[in-house]
């Protein structure tokens, strides 16, 4: 018997014997391509040489000490190189151990910055009903994703959720992609002054949203309307590119593509690359020196806060990132990857969309093409399709999506950026063998 707690309680999962490349591989010798990276963490694929020795190097010099006492070097050198990358005005990097701890840092952060600028009746935080900010207990509350929350309601933080920008299900006929992000980005406005105009901390948002949803990017103009509300209402601006930064939808921070410069931005997954558990909360001068000419310390902190090892690890990622320059590969072969997945599914009756940027996709699962009706959600098409595409030797992140009560299954592929134009054959054969056992 296993004493590991697992995920599903009444699911045996294979175990993994290693990983190459863009390969995983079983105990039992089954090879899969991995089409997801769990959910877009392994963007180096498995097995990479430089980061490994990176890894072991720090091991032989410095494992761990903790960071009251002394900061280190490769915390020092990733910091300088992911500011010399960020969006303009982002200075200051507070180092965690993933996704879920850097969206709590934000969350802190923008809290401790009103109370440090002498505001501190701002306790509200808007987010968006299609989002997922982790499963700790603040960035659950902002998430808005009814199923994960509903178990631990009343929630912790006080989060409002307004409209999702999700072009597909929200646009109008009648209105062009613009006029639509404008509306959604306005709901934000609507939300301030509802709340009062002077009590919001901050707007949280994915630029790409990709869990509970598939790949879904914004459309053109809606972060700067929501950036020009936040500056009129005072509001932060904290994106959160856990899963869509660090190079995935082909610039380093997904915002980039949007022109919206963030107030705190956080990054995981493939920070690290899944050789280490890391995370980042990054923060803008203005933040920072409130906090340097106020109490001079974030109240916030864990044991293993900038890690060395960590951090050498996610050093040696960034640099293949940036200066190898992986992360730019990956817009070329993410449109390659859109054109096959239209080819091969675009005429397909129960694929209703196909989206993303770079190496970031969605494929929308309906039941009804013209209405867009989902499957039943008590269906649940989206287990179907995960354990088919498993069999076919296919890992990708199928979900059912929760989008404003219309429950639309979804997968969402993010594969290794090593990987070729050989591969997207490979992607597209295995979806269609589960897709036609599923549908
Ligand atoms: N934010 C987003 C956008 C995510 O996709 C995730 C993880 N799926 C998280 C936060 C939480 O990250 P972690 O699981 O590393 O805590």
């Amino acid at each position: 018997m296993s004493h590991v707690f697992p995920r599903h309680t009444k699911s045996a999962l294979p175990t993994v014997s290693h990983g190459k490349g863009v390969y995983l591989y079983d105990k039992a010798g089954k090879q899969y391509f991995d089409g997801s990276g769990g959910a877009a963490v392994s963007c180096l694929g498995h097995g990479d040489p430089d980061v490994t020795a990176a890894i072991k190097e720090q091991l032989d010099t410095i494992a761990f000490a903790h960071t009251s006492f002394f900061t280190s070097d490769p915390a020092e050198q990733l910091a300088d190189k992911l500011i010399a990358h960020a969006p303009e005005g982002i200075e200051r990097v507070y180092f965690v151990s993933g996704g879920s701890e850097a969206m709590e840092a934000a969350l802190k952060l923008a809290r401790q910055y009103f109370v440090e600028i002498g505001q501190p009746q701002r306790r509200h935080v808007i987010a968006r009903r299609q989002s997922y900010h982790g499963n700790t207990l603040g960035a659950l509350a902002t998430g808005g994703n009814a199923w994960r929350r509903a178990p631990f309601a009343p929630m912790l933080v006080d989060t409002t959720h307004i409209a999702p920008c999700f072009e597909y299900h929200g646009r109008h006929n009648d209105e062009t992609p613009f006029d639509y992000g404008q509306r959604v980005a306005n709901e934000l406005e609507t939300e301030i002054l509802r709340l009062g105009d002077d009590s919001v901390i901050a707007f949280v948002a994915e630029p790409v949203v990709g869990a509970t949803a598939g790949a879904v990017p914004p459309v053109e103009g809606y972060f700067k309307r929501v950036r020009e509300i936040c500056d009129q209402y005072g509001v932060l601006l904290i994106l959160d590119e856990v899963m869509c930064g660090m190079g995935r939808t082909g610039t380093l921070f997904a915002s980039e593509q949007d022109n919206v410069r963030p107030d705190i931005v956080a990054v995981a997954k493939g920070l690290g690359a899944g050789y280490q558990p890391i995370g980042a909360m990054l923060c803008s001068a203005q933040i920072y020196a409130a906090i340097e000419n106020g109490s001079g310390f974030f109240q916030h902190g864990h044991t293993y806060v900038g890690h060395p090892v960590a951090c050498a690890a996610s050093l040696a990622v960034l640099t293949k990132l940036t200066d190898g320059g992986l992360a730019a590969g990956v817009s070329t072969l993410g449109d390659k990857l859109q054109t096959a997945l239209e080819q091969e599914f675009g005429n397909h009756p129960h694929i209703g969309d196909i989206r993303g940027r770079g190496l970031f996709r969605g494929l929308e699962i309906v039941q009804d093409r013209e209405t867009k009706k989902p499957f039943d959600p008590a269906r649940a098409l989206h287990k179907d399709l995960k354990k088919k595409t498993f069999e076919a030797g296919l890992v990708c992140y199928p979900m059912g999506g929760t989008i404003d009560g219309q429950n639309g299954d979804h997968i969402l592929l993010a594969p290794p950026f090593i990987m070729t134009d050989a591969h997207i054959d490979e992607i597209t054969s295995k979806l269609r063998i589960a897709l036609d056992q599923v549908l």
